[in-house]
């Protein structure tokens, strides 16, 4: 595995791999590998010639208030796990690479619209101009031939999606299900600060997502119905969460849905657990 931190040796190892008629798959990540990224990164092998992970804790996607100094990062674990999942390029660049002259002196964003102000847009303003940004600049950089995100962050996916048609980005977008724990839970950087009891309430999310999935796969239609589900069984299952919104939106626009639930929908949800806040989501799929 070549690890590498600048961009003229990443554009030089990639450089000639392309030269060699070789596909690059790309699996951006902030670090702190679990089996989700690894499912990333197992789909990629099996459909490219070469994988490139990156790892990177992005400061321009983290509010002022928010867990920057405090997410989880551990290269030397994470270095292990890329090398044992078969990862052909560590791309580990540092914020000087990333951003040049400082946070405060980037000047032009990509800013995705209405797409990024609801739901994580709403409780995290800012967030999805920072990742968009982000991602924008490792596609440049790495010039994948696809793409791999996760569906946990569905919204996330939806905008890196939008963004890669809008400004007609030549790189393929994958999206990958959800990997859970037994009994449900999305896997997460962020599960590791869950106290034990915090770790058993948060089974609730995907409980109560599942719930209303199955409401929907009987007949259930209305949006409010189906959100007053994945409430009602957070509030038998998970006292102590503290909901910052429970969302039944269109998958592609991602507008609330008021009525009658039509097409490919989501239902996303965000809560905390102490400090710790988590999201997870389900696609209701389009009849
Ligand atoms: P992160 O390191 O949290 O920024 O995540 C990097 C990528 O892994 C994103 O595309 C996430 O959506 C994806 N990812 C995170 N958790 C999971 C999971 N449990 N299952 C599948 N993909 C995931």
């Amino acid at each position: 595995m070549h690890e590498i931190e600048q961009t003229d040796e990443l554009a030089s190892v990639v450089g000639s791999a392309r030269c060699a008629g070789l596909s690059h798959g790309f699996v951006p990540t902030m670090g702190c590998l679990h089996a989700g990224h690894l499912k990333l990164i197992d789909t990629s092998r099996k459909e490219n010639d070469v994988t490139v992970l990156s790892v990177y804790v992005n400061p321009s996607q983290f509010g002022p208030s928010e867990d920057l100094g405090r997410y989880p990062r551990d290269i030397v674990r994470d270095r292990a796990l890329a090398e044992s999942a078969g990862v052909d390029i560590l791309f580990r660049p540092s914020d000087a690479v990333m951003y040049p002259d400082g946070l405060q002196g980037q000047s032009v964003w990509v800013d995705p619209g209405d797409l990024g102000t609801g739901m994580e847009g709403e409780f995290r303003p800012g967030h999805f101009r920072g990742v968009a940004t982000v991602v924008a600049k490792l596609l440049e950089m790495v010039r994948p031939d696809r793409m791999y995100l996760g569906q946990k962050d569905a919204q996330q996916a939806v905008v890196l999606s939008r963004m890669v048609r809008d400004l007609a980005l030549a790189v393929t977008v994958r999206v990958i299900p959800t990997v859970r724990e037994p009994d449900g839970l999305a896997l997460s950087s962020r599960n590791i600060y869950l106290s034990t009891e915090e770790r058993l309430e948060a089974a609730a999310l995907n409980r109560g997502l599942e719930e209303a999935e199955h409401q929907y796969a009987n007949g259930g239609r209305d949006a409010g119905h189906l959100t007053q589900i994945v409430r009602e069984v957070l509030a038998r299952d998970a006292p102590g969460g503290r909901i910052d919104y429970i969302a039944v939106v269109d998958a592609k626009t991602l507008k609330p849905v008021v009525g009658e639930v039509q097409g490919a929908t989501l239902i996303c949800l965000a809560v905390w657990f102490g400090s710790t806040r988590l999201i997870d989501n389900v696609s209701l799929a389009a009849e």
